[in-house]
């Protein structure tokens, strides 16, 4: 088996799966006065300072949760509480699916055919809007990897008075997301995206002082009162470990990525984003005469784990949204997400080409 689905999740790194084993056997909880209690709490801690000091938050600003969903929906209806919300049309359903009320036609920002943020519609919905609004832009698409001009994003926001989420799911780890230089209020980060274990991310806030949060879950009032419950003290653990892996090593795929992309493009298929900043991990290719379900299950027979359509919601293959709003129309069905992982053998562009060109002998029609 070749594992080419890093964006649905990185295997977990060695050193990450260390700090699990140790988090696992320390006994106390993190809130306990006691000994073993402190014990913990000095772990939790020490996962804290290493989330914070790769991110530029302060310590009283970060926020763990179970994963990007949760950061994202608290950053959505906490930080947004009360504000007009602006979402990108490519942002993941973590953030699509956050708010409590409707968001019309006219609170989506368009994005350009290269699947990069249109900063022009942008400046336009901020003109026509309060300042207390919030807008959610990703850093790096889960899709297509295309990466958004975070900065200039900022900057149009600051000028408004409005305020910036960061979806920086599939960046952290890959790209830095120093708070201050991309600009933002709030950035959410998942630990299974850079190798780490499932279930642990955080939500990392702007500011010195702890920036008040309505909670999610109220519970005992961890997390300064805004995330309630224990926290997954292993899995935060690991989170952290693999979040200073990914950093100390970091790896350019590029290379691969685009060896990959020559020869699909050879084959006929189409780049999503071709030309836009994007991820060197990430390919998004789409064959206009096959959908993207059958190329995932004649890859998988192939040997190849890749993903097609909104490749978060498990067992689902619907047509991306992500791709709609790009302009495939029909062909957003017909893609897959190639997506390597930290670990890939240096020989896989040659072997996944080989296995798409045989794919396309088969099955491309007379
Ligand atoms: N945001 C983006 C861009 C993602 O790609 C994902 C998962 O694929 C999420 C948020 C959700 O993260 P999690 O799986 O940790 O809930």
């Amino acid at each position: 088996m070749i594992y080419l689905d890093a964006n649905a999740t990185e295997p977990v790194r060695p050193e990450s799966a260390a700090a699990v084993a140790e988090a696992l056997r320390t006994v106390g909880n993190p809130s306990s006065p006691h000994r073993a209690g402190r014990a913990a709490r000095a772990l939790l801690d020490r996962s804290r300072r290493v989330m914070c000091a790769h991110t530029g938050v302060s310590e009283e600003n970060c926020v763990f949760t179970s994963g990007g969903t949760e950061a994202n929906v608290l950053a959505v209806r906490g930080v947004g509480a009360g504000r007009r919300l602006l979402l990108g049309a490519t942002e993941h359903d973590a953030v699509r699916q956050a708010p409590q009320h409707p968001v019309g036609a006219g609170d989506m920002i368009p994005v350009l055919a290269n699947g990069v943020i249109d900063c022009g519609a942008l400046e336009e919905r901020l003109a026509s809007s309060p300042a207390e609004t919030l807008v959610c832009v990703m850093l790096a698409n889960n899709e297509t990897g295309v990466i958004n001009p975070v900065s200039e994003i900022s900057r149009l926001c600051r000028k408004a008075g409005a305020k910036l989420h960061v979806d920086a799911v599939q960046a952290a780890g890959r790209l830095p997301v120093d708070i201050s230089a991309l600009g933002a209020d709030s950035i959410a980060v998942s630990g299974h995206k850079f190798g780490g274990p499932k279930g642990a991310g955080a939500l990392l806030l702007a500011g010195s002082g702890a920036v008040v949060l309505p909670p999610l879950l109220a519970g005992g009032g961890q997390e300064r009162g805004r995330r309630g419950g224990t926290p997954a003290l292993p899995a935060i653990a690991g989170m952290a470990a693999a979040f200073e892996a990914a950093l100390a090593a970091p790896r350019d795929l590029s290379a691969l990525r685009d060896a990959i992309e020559a020869a699909a493009l050879h084959s006929g298929a189409v780049v999503c984003g071709e030309g836009a900043p994007r991820l060197g991990n990430t390919s998004c290719l789409v064959l206009p005469w096959m959908k993207g379900e059958a190329q995932l299950i004649a890859l998988d027979l192939d040997g190849f784990c890749v993903s097609a359509g909104a490749a978060c919601s498990s067992g689902k293959v619907a047509a991306s949204h992500v791709l709609q709003a790009m302009g495939f129309g029909d062909r957003a069905g017909n893609a897959i997400r190639v997506s390597l992982p930290w670990n890939v053998e240096a020989d896989v562009a040659e072997l996944f080409s080989a296995a798409y060109e045989r794919m396309v002998a088969r099955r491309r029609p007379a």
